[in-house]
């Protein structure tokens, strides 16, 4: 018997993953004050997420030595010695990292389906002590000996943002909320982006679709919003709204909020991650924003930014400043993160990186279960991880700063809790989900990496008819489970 023929015993949780107790953000021991028992004050260790990289700390790179901060500050200097090539890396991190990092990383970076763009900034909040293990470096630089094979399921899209796109760059896949694809360059590239099929420069592992900023495209993208009542929503995002000059941020706003059916804008940027020092030092970029922010409050529409933090380390005086400029104009920011393997996937980390970001005003509102993607296999985590994780992170501070955990389904399925599975084997790593506000009959998959499976599933996923075997088998469960969990 397999043990997809005794899913629902099998469908109980495995033991949790990384809940061990951590004194760093556990409850506080009570102690007795007056005759009553009350919570002891913290102090110290506690409220470490409050501690941010500060100082000059790029000045340890041996290359960033004699950078003042002035001129680190300055976002043409971040963007002009943005490192694009292996040798320049080669050149930056000469003396920190040892011989055989620099060669795996070049390997590394012949097999990746993503451009490599790394900001000064970034390479210096690595710890070159230990970058095999390093949380920012796994994120940005691929190391050929990490590389795991790819899931036999995956496709370049495999969210099917092409196929739901009624025009070149605009996925109108919910009822009233519509992702517009403006552009399709970042300030800096990441290994595991979910958008390889068009973000970045053509790699030798894929020719991408080009979506340039361009306003005939962007003209035919207004046209089609404009005659979709049922829109409200728009997710402004590429790429990355970053790269846009102010006079394009302003346009997008102003034609966006100038469309009657259209109540809420969010421009999505990683910028404030990787690079804050844009926010403190282009003006014009910054003013841009704030004014659209402006207009919507005065339209009476709702204008936010929503970015992307995955570690706590991401989070430094810079940013601190940065973020604290748009507060005091009154811009609203949430956060997405994606949970990876390495990375963010323990409950201490969550839990430091949720709490510092509402420290410095930053809504924590999604944590994406990662998707299927070329060439980061390695960086995945199961679906149990993030519920276990969502499980561990509810209750630490308010619930407004509490994210929620998603998986965005293959196939077009959208983002569901991740709790919300109509069935899900932890032997097989296959979870199927229903989307009634996508289609009411269909099912929807994701898989967990088959790299943490045992051996006998491995070997199951090897054979393709024993793979069609499984997943019709959970297509059955789910059906039969779907109304009784
Ligand atoms: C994520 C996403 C949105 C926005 O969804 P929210 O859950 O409101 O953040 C809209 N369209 C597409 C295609 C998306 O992937
Ligand atoms: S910033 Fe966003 S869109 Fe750009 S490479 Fe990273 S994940 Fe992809």
């Amino acid at each position: 018997m397999t043990s997809l023929d005794t899913a629902p015993s099998s469908t109980v949780a495995a033991p949790p993953h990384s809940l061990t107790p951590h004194s760093l953000l556990s409850s506080p021991p009570f102690v007795p004050i007056a005759g009553r028992m009350v919570k002891a004050a913290v102090s110290g260790e506690r409220l470490r997420y409050r501690d941010m990289d500060e100082g000059e700390f790029w000045r340890k790179i041996p290359s960033y030595k004699d950078i003042d901060k002035e001129t680190f500050l300055d976002y043409r200097w971040q963007g002009k010695h943005s490192i694009t090539r292996i040798d320049k890396l080669l050149e930056a991190i000469a003396g920190v990292a040892p011989p055989e990092f620099i060669a795996d990383a070049g390997q590394g970076f012949l097999r990746s389906p993503m451009s490599v763009r790394v900001s000064p900034y970034l390479l210096s909040l690595i710890d070159w002590n230990d970058p095999y293990r390093d949380p920012l470096r796994r994120q940005f630089i691929p190391l050929h000996s990490q590389l795991l094979p790819d899931h036999p399921e995956l496709t370049l899209d495999s969210l099917h943002e092409q196929e739901d796109a009624p025009v070149p760059g605009l996925t109108h896949r919910y009822p009233d909320k519509a992702l517009f694809l403006a552009l399709d360059t970042c300030p800096v590239y990441c290994r595991f982006c979910t958008r390889s099929y068009a973000v970045g420069l053509d790699t030798d592992l894929v020719d991408k679709v080009h979506l340039n900023a361009d306003s005939a495209r962007w003209e035919q993208i207004f046209a089609y919003i404009a005659t979709r009542p049922e829109l409200e929503d728009i997710v402004l995002s590429g790429g990355d709204v970053y790269n846009l000059p102010a006079r394009q941020i302003r346009l997008l706003g102003e034609r966006l909020l100038n469309l009657p059916n259209i109540r809420r804008l969010r421009f999505a940027t990683k910028g404030p991650a990787v690079m804050p020092q844009k926010l403190l030092t282009d003006h014009e970029w910054t003013k841009a924003l704030c004014e659209v922010v402006a207009l919507g409050r005065k339209l009476r529409k709702d204008v936010v930014l929503h970015t992307h933090f995955n570690h706590p380390r991401e989070v430094t005086w810079i940013t601190q400043e940065a973020l604290g400029r748009l507060t005091e104009q009154g811009v609203f920011i949430r956060n997405q993160s994606v949970l990876q393997r390495g990375v963010n996937d323990d409950v201490a980390t969550m839990k430091l990186l949720v709490k510092r970001l509402g420290y410095v005003n930053v809504h924590p509102y999604y944590v994406y279960v990662h998707d299927l993607v070329k060439g980061v296999e390695d960086l995945r985590t199961t679906l149990q991880v993030a519920i276990d994780l969502e499980k561990a992170v509810r209750g630490v501070t308010a619930g407004f700063n509490s994210p929620t955990f998603v998986v965005d389904t293959l196939g077009g399925g959208g983002k569901r809790d991740a709790h919300s599975y109509d069935f899900y084997d932890r032997d097989s790593g296959i979870a199927v989900y229903s989307s009634p506000n996508v289609d009411l009959e269909k099912q929807f998959f994701f898989f967990d990496p088959i790299a943490g499976l045992d051996d006998k599933f491995q070997a199951r996923w090897a054979d393709p008819v024993e793979r069609e075997r499984m997943k019709a088998k959970a297509s059955v469960m789910a059906r039969a489970l779907r109304g009784h969990r």
